[in-house]
């Protein structure tokens, strides 16, 4: 068996408008655009990653902005929220940050002890920030936030499924342990330090997702290259039919959709967003990888301005 996974890599979703996406993520959350590139599957649109100073993993939020996108529906088969960490003491000031910004947020309410405040991104994208007084120091961005209140990458994700037994076999195989559970929500967390929970909240009478924008495509864990084809072995063992490893350039990554209808990915720490830029100019220019550089001219004439 390949080691415990630590915890979520990235997570990415469908938005909208790139331009109005990026204003959001990094004026009004404060992360750092890490990587400007293009869906690999779909050169038409863009692929931005948003994280923390380094792009480290366990902080990436990514998005495919497609221009005038039709909003989804978020339900069963789908994450259905993802939620970011913050200490415990920024709760206020986020409060008040998301108000002054004019976010569509709730108040906040108390969840297995921790204080979590529910919003929306423009799309509708729903999200949580979860305070916590164990909340790492991490590499939080320069930018409009403090240091002291940053989000410091994700705390998690909560998955709505009809039915949540299979997906909670494989999340044990993969190094989560059952946690608490309250309602028609169960917590599983394994042992990192970022994006170590995924919560499940299952609910047959639900309304099953439909993809569109503000909505969720995949949420990726972290696993080594050298364990990643035991990874591929175990998606099979549970039943599921992984994709090849696909190389991403910044990771090299295996898919599959779950039992539940929620697409997984496997993806490798290394090499990470630095392989093709420095650390201090991340995210400043259009990068593709290498095997698109060709059709850079006809890439970059297809994309919106941002
Ligand atoms: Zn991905």
């Amino acid at each position: 068996m390949p080691a415990d996974i630590p915890g979520i890599h990235h997570v990415t979703a469908i938005a909208s408008d790139p331009s109005r996406n990026l204003a959001f993520y990094t004026e009004t959350l404060g992360l750092r655009l890490v990587k400007q590139s293009v869906n690999q599957d779909d050169t038409s649109v863009y692929h931005l990653f948003y994280g923390d100073h380094g792009g480290s993993p366990g902080t990436s939020m990514t998005f495919f902005p497609y221009a005038g996108a039709q909003p989804g529906q978020v339900g069963t088969g789908q994450v259905q929220t993802t939620q970011f960490l913050i200490p415990e003491s920024a709760v206020d000031y986020w409060t008040d940050r998301l108000a002054e910004a004019g976010v569509d947020a709730d108040d906040p309410v108390e969840r297995f002890g921790d204080t979590v405040i529910p919003f929306r991104d423009p799309d509708g994208l729903p999200l949580e920030l979860v305070g916590r007084a164990d909340a790492p120091a991490g590499d939080p961005p320069e930018g409009p936030v403090p240091e002291d209140h940053a989000i410091r990458g994700f705390f998690g994700v909560t998955l709505s499924l009809t039915e949540g037994g299979s997906t909670a076999s494989l999340l044990e195989t993969m190094g989560f342990r059952e946690g608490e559970s309250k309602g028609h929500r169960q917590r599983y967390e394994a042992d990192g330090d970022l994006g170590y929970v995924v919560d499940i909240v299952e609910d047959p009478q639900a309304p099953r997702g439909q993809p569109g924008a503000g909505t969720v495509h995949h949420v990726a864990f972290q696993v080594t290259a050298e364990e990643q084809a035991e990874w591929r072995e175990v998606l099979q063992e549970h039943g599921l039919r992984p994709t090849e490893i696909i190389d991403r350039k910044w990771f090299e990554s295996v898919y599959a959709r779950t039992n539940g209808g929620v697409l997984f990915e496997f993806a490798t720490e290394e090499p990470g967003y630095t392989v093709d830029e420095e650390l201090e100019s991340l995210g400043e220019r259009l990068v593709l990888p290498e095997w698109f550089e060709d059709q850079r001219e006809q890439i970059e004439a297809s994309l919106p301005e941002l």
